[in-house]
């Protein structure tokens, strides 16, 4: 009888536990209200991966009929390189994330990568392709390392020993009790804004797909904690087509190219250096954020 008793109770345990980790994984994607939402093509195909560019091209989009979100949209984000979006909250950066992942699809225009219409090739394969660090990083109930792995069930230890390391995950992580085998989580050790990002920049590294988002990954974070991001960021888009949405503009001073997101339309759009010069909008961005970073 006690025998039977136990592993009923370990099997209940086991259950819940995997419930919970469903569900964090429902909500971290967005599944429970939109995975019905697309479908695909009848005859699509996997995409064809070449060197990762991605083209928004005269983009329509918005989330009620009678309320457009963008209004023509185009970006080209060259492969390999850092391309920035930046504009005011609300204007619909993260909506360009969402749009590329294809968790919807637009209204007119197109998304291309490589040339090929996200809209006539499998989503899982757009996916694969696609790496996003979002705004807030939900870490699951699981162990460090299990975190980063999450998504990658193919890693060897190496490779997320490596990816942890990029992140500047390795100092933290050795000064824990049991290391990478420490709980996190609401259940586990809390950990902070910084380090819950560099969490996700080891998984997008991990993942190494050849397009990478970074949806205000240093948003929440203090200034000392946003530089180490911004290191673990710069090493990511040295080798990856990387588009980074962006509030606060210290993280997109770097980029090959920048655009200004306003009424749904690409206003403005070149390099840190000469966006200042125009004396324009990013410019005005700029001189607001410089005298909150001095006055906070
Ligand atoms: P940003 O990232 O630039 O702050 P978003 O792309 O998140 O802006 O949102 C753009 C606009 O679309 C906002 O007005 C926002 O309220 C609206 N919006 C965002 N998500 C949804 C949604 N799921 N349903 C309806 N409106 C939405
Ligand atoms: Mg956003």
């Amino acid at each position: 009888m006690i025998q039977l008793f136990i592993p009923l109770n370990f099997l209940g345990f086991v259950y819940r536990e995997i419930r919970r980790a469903l569900t964090d994984l429902e909500n971290m994607l967005g599944l429970l209200s939109r995975a019905s939402a697309i479908q695909d093509a009848p005859d699509a195909a996997p995409l064809v991966l070449q060197t990762g560019r991605v083209e928004f091209k005269q983009v329509m989009f918005g989330y009620h009929p009678d309320r457009a979100i963008l209004k023509g949209f185009s970006l080209s984000v060259p492969a390999g390189s850092k391309v920035a979006v930046v504009g005011a909250s609300g204007a619909g950066k993260s909506t360009l994330a969402r749009l590329l992942y294809r968790f919807y699809d637009v209204w007119d225009g197109v998304i291309e990568i490589d040339g090929q219409d996200i809209r006539k090739v499998t989503q899982s394969s757009v996916r694969q392709n696609i790496a996003i660090v979002p705004q807030d990083t939900v870490l699951f109930n699981a162990s460090i390392r299990d975190n980063v792995a999450y998504g990658c069930p193919t890693a060897t230890e190496a490779e997320i020993a490596e990816a942890i390391r990029m992140a500047q995950l390795d100092g933290f992580i050795a000064a824990l009790p049991d290391g990478d085998q420490t709980m996190v989580g609401e259940r586990g050790l809390k950990v902070s804004g910084g380090e819950k990002q560099r969490i996700a920049i080891a998984r997008v590294l991990l993942k190494n797909a050849p397009i990478v988002v970074f949806d205000e990954a240093t948003s929440a974070l203090d200034s000392k904690s946003e530089g180490a991001i911004l290191d673990a960021m710069r090493t990511v888009a040295a080798n990856h087509t990387t588009l980074v949405i962006a509030h606060r503009l210290s993280t997109v001073t770097d980029a090959d190219q920048i655009v200004v997101l306003d009424g749904g339309q690409v206003v403005e759009q070149g390099r840190h250096e000469a966006l200042l010069k125009l004396n324009r909008r990013y410019a005005q961005l700029w001189a607001m954020q410089q005298r909150e970073r001095l006055e906070g």
